[in-house]
């Protein structure tokens, strides 16, 4: 008769012991189980394939029960897994339950062991393991679904870049940071030239291969360090941070607007020539009123002034 698959380890440095146990538990339909005479192997056993259960001799020579106990629930955290144990006490051990539960021990049996309350501790101990275990696996699911929640909440899914909301509060605790500690944020809103006429002529997936190249180009022409986000529409923007103000150089955008006006960008209608419109804008953390609605709307600003220049230049 298999009463189930419980997985089951019994650790004893008593050899006749185990042997007792091992009987018992066949006899009553268990058939997975491992017996081991000592705790280091126990431990390496555990490594190897974890267990729904671990029924052990509190004292053993080198390693005893209770440190075992330490060890497995070390082994558990480190694989997300939970072991119901159990430990063998001589009668005469009872009063140090206290220590043996606090310490972790699910359970206990007083040798020589009976089988029937063997096996009404083992049944308990399996549905502890088992709920646990469902529990480990739910908390797992669930801090995985807000992580991927928390990525498409701020992530713009045309483009893969951060969208408005990171923008929203990247800016925030950047704007902390330079009143804090000083240095400089330059924020840059960078809007694609006469893009409705992409639409117009080639029709909207066209356009979005434009903007997921455009996307591609900008994201290569900033540092490492600089965060790039669309905001809307073909609208993006460049976050940057200084340490030092006095390296802010008017440059860096102009070969920006270069790297991405250079070469025109490849669509599935053709090559098609692209150009964008800078509005630039730095924050000195001296004014600690600065919010990233102010700092958006200045260089929202000198946009609209490039876009009335001309296009396809930087208003600083
Ligand atoms: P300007 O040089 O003044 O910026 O002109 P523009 O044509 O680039 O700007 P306008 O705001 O007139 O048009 C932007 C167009 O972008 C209109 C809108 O339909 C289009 N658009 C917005 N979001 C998307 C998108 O996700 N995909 C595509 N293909 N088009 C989009
Ligand atoms: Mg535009
Ligand atoms: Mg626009």
């Amino acid at each position: 008769m298999i009463r189930n698959d419980l997985s089951i380890l019994v650790a004893d440095d008593m050899p006749l012991s185990c042997e007792t146990i091992r009987v018992a538990l066949i006899k009553n339909g268990y058939h997975n189980i491992r017996t081991t005479n000592t705790a280091n192997e126990a431990l390496t056993l555990l490594a190897a394939h974890p267990a729904d259960i671990v029924l052990a001799d509190w004292i053993m020579p080198g390693m005893d029960g209770l440190e075992l106990t330490d060890r497995i629930r070390q082994q558990d955290e480190e694989n997300n897994h939970y072991t119901s144990v159990i430990l063998f006490t001589a009668k005469e051990g009872i009063e140090n339950l206290e220590i043996a539960f606090e310490r972790g021990v699910d359970d206990y049996l007083t040798k020589p062991v009976n089988e029937r309350e063997l096996i009404a501790r083992i049944h308990a101990a399996g549905r502890i393991a088992a709920l646990q275990n469902s529990l480990l696996g739910m908390t797992q699911d669930l801090t995985a679904s807000n992580q991927q929640l928390q990525e498409m909440a701020t992530t713009d899914p045309l483009t893969g870049l951060s969208n408005r909301r990171h923008m929203q509060t990247h800016l925030q605790a950047l704007l902390a940071e330079t009143v804090a500690r000083g240095g400089a944020i330059c924020l840059s809103i960078v809007d694609i030239d006469h893009f409705k006429n992409i639409n117009d002529t080639h029709g909207h997936a066209i356009g979005d291969e434009v903007l997921v190249a455009f996307a591609k180009r900008l994201n290569r022409a900033v540092r490492p360090t600089d965060t790039v986000v669309r905001m809307g529409g073909e609208e993006f923007a460049i976050i940057m941070y200084y340490a030092d103000a006095a390296r802010i150089n008017p440059d860096i955008f102009e070969r920006i607007r270069c790297a991405l006006g250079q070469r025109p960008i490849k669509t599935s209608a053709g090559d098609l020539a692209v150009t964008a419109s800078f509005g630039v804008c730095v924050s000195t953390g001296t004014d600690a009123t600065q919010s990233p609605e102010s700092l958006i709307e200045c260089a929202d600003r000198k946009l609209y002034q490039a876009k009335s220049e001309g296009r396809n230049r930087i208003v600083y």
